[in-house]
């Protein structure tokens, strides 16, 4: 809300529900979007929708070179995950225990074990009343974290993925138990949310939760050298990844595009 007053102070016109399904390129330049079916012209362009769909499917590779579209699609993707929100009902606690707590029941640690759609390791992020002491009925919430392969949850039907999403709630509760032993009881919601849901609401390529690997910097960089107006910010290796790396190359780009618009105005 705070970030939206702001924009709006600064004569920023906000849309939502605005699906962008073409960056239209005219001559070699960033004309502007195709939105919904209307077309909005824009000297310069800022996607920060993942960087393999922004070139390979909102620039489309008739508009680049072979080599910056093969570039692009040797870009690896970062993993996915699933989560289970589990909320505690209002009047019943649950005892300290730590923060966060990565657990496993797997009788050996694998990097395959850890990906693997039944996973037995998974981390516990518990929000407990105190963390949170300007909020008057805060209560306690736990959120369960492991790491998932789109792959996996991709090939399922509808109903399998029915079934497996309330496995993995199933899964995770009879693991929390062995921490809590009553929290069943005390349970009055409970939500799974897989690499599918991260697709849906993010369009993130398999739904990748930090964007791709490393290599994807390198061409949301050059991507204003191959087409001049067009800027990339998101999620793009270790440094530019999560929310603080994602702002911080958000403000280096804002940079980018005020140098270029302010040559293109002075033309
Ligand atoms: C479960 C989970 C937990 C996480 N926890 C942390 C954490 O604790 N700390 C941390 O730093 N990071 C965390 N991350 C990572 C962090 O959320 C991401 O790295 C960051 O949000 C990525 O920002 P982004 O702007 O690159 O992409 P996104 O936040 O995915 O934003 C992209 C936006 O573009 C929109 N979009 C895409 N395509 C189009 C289109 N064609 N037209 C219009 N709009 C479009 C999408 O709707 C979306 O709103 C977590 C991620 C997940 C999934």
């Amino acid at each position: 809300m705070k970030m939206r007053k702001i924009l709006q102070q600064n004569g920023v016109d906000m849309f939502s529900g605005a699906q962008v399904e073409r960056v239209v390129v005219d001559k070699g330049r960033v004309s502007g979007v195709r939105v919904n079916g209307r077309e909005i012209k824009a000297k310069t362009v800022l996607s920060n929708a993942n960087i393999k769909s922004t070139v390979l499917k909102l620039v489309g590779e008739e508009n680049l070179t072979p080599d910056f579209v093969q570039q692009t699609k040797d870009i690896r993707l970062s993993g996915s995950s699933c989560q289970v929100y589990i909320g505690i009902k209002s009047g019943e606690e649950i005892p300290f225990i730590t923060d966060l707590l990565f657990c496993s029941t797997a009788d050996h640690f694998t990097s395959e074990e850890l990906c693997d759609l039944r996973t037995k390791s998974r981390t516990f992020s518990f929000y407990y009343p105190k963390t949170r002491p300007h909020l008057k009925n805060a209560g306690f919430t736990i959120v369960s974290s492991n790491n998932a392969r789109w792959q996996d949850w991709q090939a399922l039907s509808e109903e399998e993925y029915e079934v497996e999403k309330n496995a993995l709630i199933e899964r995770t509760v009879s693991h929390l138990e062995k921490y809590i032993p009553d929290v069943r009881g005390k349970i009055d919601h409970l939500e799974a949310s897989t690499p599918r849901t991260f697709n849906f609401y993010t369009q993130q390529m398999q739904g990748a939760s930090f964007g791709t690997k490393f290599e994807g910097l390198d061409v949301s960089m050059k991507l204003s050298e191959h087409v001049p107006g067009l800027y990339h910010a998101g999620s793009v290796g270790i440094i530019m990844s999560g929310w603080l790396g994602t702002v911080n190359y958000g403000v280096i780009t804002a940079n980018k595009m005020a140098e270029y618009l302010h040559e293109v105005n002075a033309k």
